[in-house]
C-alpha cells in the first residue's frame, strides 16, 4: 500500500508549488517587460523544475531576427542545457501569454510535465482558445495546464506595448 501522496514533501510536475504559481509567473513577467527594450512583444517565460527555476529567458524575435525565438522556445532550450537532457517531464513551463502551435507543440516534444500560463492569446493560442495541443490524446504526450496566473498583469503589458507602437 502506497501512502497518500503529499504535494509539500513529495512534489511531483502536476502540483504547483507549496506558495503557488505566482512567484514563478512575476519573473516570468519581469522577463516579459525586458523584451520590450529591444522592440519585441512581452512575453516571458520560466522553467522550474523542484522549485527552482532552471531557465528564463523573454521573446528575442526583432532582436535575433528568428521567427522561432519565441520565450518559450530559449527557455526550453536553457532548461535542457542546464538539467542536460531534452526530456523535461519534471519541469514546469510558466509564460505570461498563451503559447502558440509551434510552442505548445515543442512543449509535447520535450514531454514537459506541467503548463501554467497567463493571459490567453484568441488569436494565435494552442492550449485551450484555438487548439488544444497540450491535452490531445492523438499525440504523444499531454500535460496539465493552469491557465490565468496573473493574466491581468501580463495582458497589461501586452496592451501597453501595442498602444504605445500606435
Ligand atoms: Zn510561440
Amino acid at each position: 500500500m502506497t501512502a497518500p501522496h503529499d504535494p509539500a514533501t513529495n512534489p511531483s510536475p502536476g502540483d504547483a508549488a507549496p506558495d503557488g504559481d505566482e512567484p514563478a509567473m512575476r519573473l516570468a513577467l519581469q522577463e516579459a517587460a525586458a523584451a520590450t527594450a529591444h522592440g519585441d512583444v512581452p512575453v516571458g517565460a520560466v522553467v522550474v523544475v523542484g522549485g527552482r527555476v532552471v531557465s528564463s529567458r523573454h521573446n528575442e524575435r526583432e532582436r535575433s531576427a528568428d521567427p522561432t525565438a519565441h520565450a518559450e522556445i530559449l527557455a526550453l532550450r536553457d532548461a535542457a542545457a542546464a538539467t542536460g537532457t531534452w526530456r523535461l517531464e519534471e519541469a514546469t513551463m510558466v509564460v505570461t501569454l498563451e503559447p502558440c502551435p509551434m510552442c505548445a507543440g515543442a512543449l509535447v516534444a520535450a514531454r514537459i510535465g506541467r503548463l501554467v500560463y497567463g493571459a490567453t492569446d484568441p488569436k494565435a493560442g494552442a492550449c485551450g482558445s484555438l487548439y488544444q495541443l497540450c491535452a490531445d490524446p492523438r499525440l504523444n504526450h499531454e500535460l496539465p495546464v493552469t491557465a490565468g496566473v496573473l493574466a491581468d498583469e501580463a495582458g497589461a503589458l501586452l496592451s501597453d506595448f501595442f498602444a504605445a507602437r500606435r
